[in-house]
């Protein structure tokens, strides 16, 4: 732990209720701004065109991209690209959930970087400043508006690569709980287990420290308390709030750390089941970290004091209270995909074995995958 980097977050954070108005300090970083967001929610909800008046309020100019699906693919960013550089922007606005933040974190690098986004995947792989960005996320989530990771999916590869740069850290972040509002149910709830993940996976990862493991532990307990409540009460602005709050907390910590292989083992669900990225990853948590429960005696025992129970059961019961279901046999999965699905983890962990303790064979992913399709815990 000593001799280590703590942190480091050059992005600005608001936080608040109808705090849009903070766009207009994004003057300062362009004229023409690209503004790059998901192909429904923004726009039908109005704020795209909300956004667009504050902006052409200060004088800017503004080109939209809504072309970004979720889990973005190279192609998108790369269409993102040509479009923002043929249209002269020299900033660009990313508003929506994760995958539009990650999409505009690539079309910045490729805006000011030739070539194509295959040759930028790894760590700090470009040349020139990417354009500033301002992320405005209206999922609580992922935490990207605070994350140097760009996750985009390579179809050639079958598989999530990441553009990881402190350079495509947001200038700005406005965080808005009332643009969380309107989640429909499951998205709160995947969204929820996903920046859960993100607080559990970063204090397990072997690269926590003493500030991440203690924001990792506010995040969960804040998550804990409310995630459960917002299903109930999902027009309350407190809940809400809160959860923006975690969700961002929980990127703080994954910046630094990384993730564990939850995620990595998500992404085939993901991609060739058409699970949503938080829902992969809470179905594959208890199980994972039961697994992996020799390799932490030390952490899982303090988690067991300040939760009172194993973290794993923790998990089971807001996956219960959330409507999560109770094993990949649930969610659609059948049988005879476990194999290939078990092959595939050993490619997609590549980057995030190398956080834990433990070395794993596909041996220990056909075993992962086969308790989490019974739902055996
Ligand atoms: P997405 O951004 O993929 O959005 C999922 C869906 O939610 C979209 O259909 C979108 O609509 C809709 N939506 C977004 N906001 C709202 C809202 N307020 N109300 C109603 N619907 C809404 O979801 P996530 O935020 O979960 O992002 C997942 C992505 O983020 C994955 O690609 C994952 O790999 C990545 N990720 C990135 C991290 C990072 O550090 N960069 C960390 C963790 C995950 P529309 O159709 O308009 O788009
Ligand atoms: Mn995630």
């Amino acid at each position: 732990m000593l001799n280590s980097l703590l942190c480091y977050l050059p992005t600005k954070i608001y936080m608040g209720e109808n705090i849009l108005d903070k766009l207009k300090e994004f003057k300062e970083y362009g004229k023409n701004a690209f503004l790059v967001t998901g192909k429904t929610f923004v726009l039908k909800s109005g704020l795209l065109q909300k956004i667009e008046g504050l902006l052409h309020e200060e004088g800017m100019e503004t080109h939209r991209f809504c072309e970004v699906e979720p889990n973005p693919s190279v192609e998108t960013v790369e269409k993102g690209a040509r479009v923002c550089r043929d249209a002269g922007c020299d900033c660009i606005v990313a508003i929506g959930g994760g995958s539009p933040l990650d999409a505009a974190k690539g079309i910045a690098v490729l805006s000011r970087n030739e070539g194509g986004l295959r040759d930028y995947f790894g760590v700090e792989k470009f040349r020139n400043e990417p354009l500033p960005i301002i992320a405005i996320p209206t999922t609580a989530g992922t935490g990207s508006e605070v994350t140097r990771y760009a996750v985009i999916t390579d179809w050639q590869a079958r598989t999530k690569k990441v553009v990881n740069s402190y350079r495509i850290l947001p200038k700005i972040a406005i965080l808005d709980s009332v643009l969380t509002l309107e989640m429909p149910p499951s998205l709160t709830a995947f969204t929820g287990m996903d920046a859960f993940s993100h607080a559990l996976e970063s204090y397990l990862s072997i690269h926590s420290n003493e500030f991440t493991s203690m924001l990792s532990i506010d995040a969960m307990k804040i998550i804990i308390d409310n995630l459960p409540q917002v299903m109930k009460k999902p027009g309350n602005l407190d809940l809400r709030r809160n959860m923006l709050f975690a969700s961002m907390v929980a990127g703080i910590t994954i910046n630094r750390t990384g993730t564990i292989i939850v995620h990595g083992m998500g992404y085939a669900l993901t991609l060739n089941y058409r699970l949503l990225h938080g829902e992969s990853n809470a179905l594959l948590l208890p199980v994972v970290i039961k697994h992996l429960s020799g390799g932490y005696r030390e952490k899982l025992k303090k988690l067991k004091k300040i939760f009172d129970d194993d973290i794993w059961n923790i998990i089971l019961g807001l996956n219960k209270k959330t409507g999560i279901p109770k094993n990949l046999e649930s969610a659609g999965i059948k049988k005879e995909e476990l194999e290939e699905l078990a092959q595939r983890a050993m490619i997609d962990c590549e980057r995030s074995l190398k956080n834990i303790p433990v070395k794993m064979d596909v041996e220990d992913f056909r075993k992962i995958f086969k308790q989490a399709f019974y739902g055996r815990y």
